[in-house]
């Protein structure tokens, strides 16, 4: 469960720059909201990247507001 490659998370694809062997990667640039972070397992942490769905902070603030009527 430790794939580099792969969002802890939601177990897509995370397109890591660093994991595909480059020097910096696309997470380098964006701030992860820290309750993402504080998602990631021990385990994870430092070596897989979440992906971009996880890891960008979202423009809405969409789940409590989509539950009312
Ligand atoms: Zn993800
Ligand atoms: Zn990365």
């Amino acid at each position: 469960m430790s794939d580099p490659k792969r969002c802890p998370l939601c177990g897509e694809p995370n397109a890591c720059g660093v994991a595909a062997g480059d020097a910096a990667c696309w997470c380098f640039s964006v701030k992860l909201d820290p309750a993402v972070l504080a998602k990631i397992p021990e385990a994870a942490k430092g070596k897989a990247c979440v992906c971009r769905k996880c890891g960008e902070l979202r423009p809405e603030p969409a789940v409590s507001a989509r539950e009312k009527p």
